[in-house]
């Protein structure tokens, strides 16, 4: 039966493909295609795994039964029993078997999906005590998976491309089960999660929870692949295997489509396609508004490979490199000078002599280190150490990182730039650390480069107190995603008050525009880095207030680009000045726009 569900637009395109149930806790399993060659080495690979844990089983039977009380032995015998039955189970077995062989799926990928399946009967099951039975499944797949470990193969950046081919219509109609895209569907993903995605084999992503702009929304966006996120429920369901549409635009999703839908659906999809074909002529066309006035369109990158879809997109530089990408997923063994400096050397030398803005790094809220160090001790993550604030409290990482990036620029343009700044003395500290880095490479006798200094505005004090941060900073960066965040109280992480997430809130507005302005008035550079940027409906408004640096994600940079060969700044200024001064702004942009 069709139905639908609700969401919020992540990033933009149709998606169709079969659902992939990942649960939360395993979505760091591998996921990649194998060779028809290989099934049966990757079904020995289950085999030895679950044999493996047989034998284990069968060694903590016999020690039982020596063990502690009559009872509790008794009560764990039994428990070990339930765990060598569930393992010789015909539906986990042939389960993982038929993913192998019919679909192509690796050992660990076959086996986390069979256990979402079964999962879901025990979910249904009336009598409470085989319910809880779900959790003896989960437990004997986290063994069988944990033994696997050392057979590992190569994780999915050596995914063949195979997932990623568009369906025919006739595959669909066909219901043709081999071949078609695969669309990832979680409760949660952490951004280190999408990071692990982005190579991967799935063509569209839906979430539970998350807002527009938390940072998995933003890696999902940088993909350039359909997702929707904060559905609150799509992870129950949806159940694996069906096929849906995710229609990232409008942020629905469409589950078990009639073929009807699905023939509408298709057609959109050559629509998206040929509009971005069409957009791809602006490459080289230099951003320059109908009255002559030239805008700087930049890109946003989390990893230094980035910066070739950055040039490919005719970015002119890097806005925003976010550098704490490189530090996530490591089980706290944080990169050392020489690996970080390789990295934005990378990133730099990628950019053929194009600048590249690296940020020091905004770990805290929404970006963990790690998935097993989420932040549940601290009521308000979001207010707490984040950002300049964590690096502070750590001067020996901050001070790695600085000297990293110092280093990276004796190769090219780089410029710094410093997330989440408020107080003056935050300011002094962080360019007391600078200095100091510099002093260190002094006495190594290590070669570094000139950098220009910027300031993230992100916070409603800091907008407040613009003149204080160009005394010390040669241009500013807005970051938008926290400054609505922050003005408005909004956890842009949480989909339940997304709803209240405005840009264009008249606050909002009012410290964009005069930050803008006061960086304008003093000659120094100022730049949006926030998705306001990268938001076409909003681009005409951000040049009417001044903006002339715009930072964001490669694949919206064209689109944004087509906005500013349309417009007229002459216009756009007055009437922007109204739009600031209105209740309600997105109604004069609705009705008065140009
Ligand atoms: C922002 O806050 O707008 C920004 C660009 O930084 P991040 O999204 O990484 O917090
Ligand atoms: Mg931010």
């Amino acid at each position: 039966m069709t139905f639908a569900i609700h969401g919020l637009t992540v990033s933009r395109g149709i998606a169709i493909g079969r659902a992939v149930l990942v649960a939360s806790s395993r979505v760091d399993v591998a996921h990649y295609f194998i060779d028809a060659a290989d099934i049966a080495t990757e079904i020995d690979r289950v085999r030895a795994g679950r044999d493996a844990v047989v034998d284990e089983i069968h060694r903590l039977q016999a020690s039982v039964a020596h063990m502690g009380p009559k009872e509790t032995s008794h009560e764990l015998g039994a428990m070990l029993d339930v765990h060598l039955m569930l393992l010789q189970d015909a539906e986990l077995i042939n389960g993982v078997k038929h993913w192998i062989t019919d679909r192509l799926y690796n050992a660990e990928w076959a086996l986390t999906t069979q256990l979402e399946i079964i999962a879901r009967y025990f979910d249904e099951m009336e009598d409470e005590y085989l319910r809880e039975r779900k959790s003896d499944v989960e437990q004997i797949v986290e063994r069988v998976l944990r033994a696997m470990q050392g057979t590992a193969s190569p994780l999915v950046a050596q995914s063949s491309p195979r997932g990623l081919r568009k369906p025919s219509q006739q595959d669909l109609l066909l219901d043709d089960t081999v071949d078609v895209p695969l669309v990832l569907i979680a409760h949660d993903l952490s951004p280190a999660d999408m990071l692990q995605f982005k190579q991967s084999v799935f063509a569209g992503f839906i979430t539970d929870v998350g807002g527009k702009t938390s940072h998995t929304a933003i890696v999902a966006r940088s993909m350039d692949i359909p997702a929707v996120v904060g559905t609150r429920s799509c992870s129950q369901l949806i159940r694996q295997d069906d096929w849906v549409i995710i229609d990232g635009d409008a942020g629905v999703v469409i589950v078990d489509p009639s073929p009807i839908i699905l023939a509408e659906y298709g057609f959109k999809q050559r629509q998206v396609e040929l509009e971005r074909g069409r957009l791809t002529r602006l490459l080289h066309t230099p951003a320059v508004t109908l009255d002559g006035e030239k805008v700087q369109l930049l890109a946003n990158i989390e990893m230094p490979e980035d910066a070739q879809a950055a040039l490919k997109a005719g970015a002119l530089g890097v806005g925003l490199f976010r550098s704490e990408f490189l530090f996530m997923g490591r089980q706290g063994h944080l990169p050392d000078e020489e690996e970080q400096y390789q990295a934005y050397k990378r990133a730099v030398e990628g950019m053929q002599g194009l600048p590249v803005t690296i940020r020091t790094v905004d770990i805290g809220a929404d970006k963990p280190l790690d998935n097993s160090q989420r932040d549940t001790g601290h009521l308000n993550p979001a207010l707490g150490l984040r950002a300049i604030r964590w690096s502070l409290a750590d001067p020996a990482m901050f001070l790695t990182q600085l000297r990293a990036i110092l280093r990276a620029a004796a190769h090219g343009q780089v410029h710094l730039l410093v997330p989440m700044l408020a107080h003056a003395s935050e300011i002094r500290q962080t360019l007391a650390h600078i200095d100091h880095a510099r002093a260190m490479l002094d006495n190594r006798g290590v070669l570094y480069g000139p950098v220009k200094l910027g300031a993230m505005i992100e916070i409603p004090a800091a907008a407040l107190s613009v003149k204080l941060f160009l005394k010390h900073f040669d241009f500013l960066s807005i970051g938008t995603n926290d400054l609505i965040q922050y003005t408005l109280a909004i956890d842009r992480a949480d989909e339940s008050v997304a709803h209240l997430y405005d840009p264009l809130h008249p606050a909002v507005l009012r410290l964009v525009s005069e930050t803008i302005a006061e960086c304008r008035a003093q000659g120094k550079g100022v730049s949006v880095c926030g998705e306001m940027a990268g938001d076409v409906s909003l681009t005409r408004l951000l040049l009417g207030l001044g903006l002339r640096s715009f930072s964001m994600h490669p694949a919206q940079i064209l689109a944004v680009k087509q906005e500013v060969l349309r417009s007229d700044t002459t216009k756009l200024g007055p009437w922007a000045q109204r739009v600031l001064v209105a209740d309600d702004p997105a109604e004069v942009i609705a009705t008065k726009g140009l």
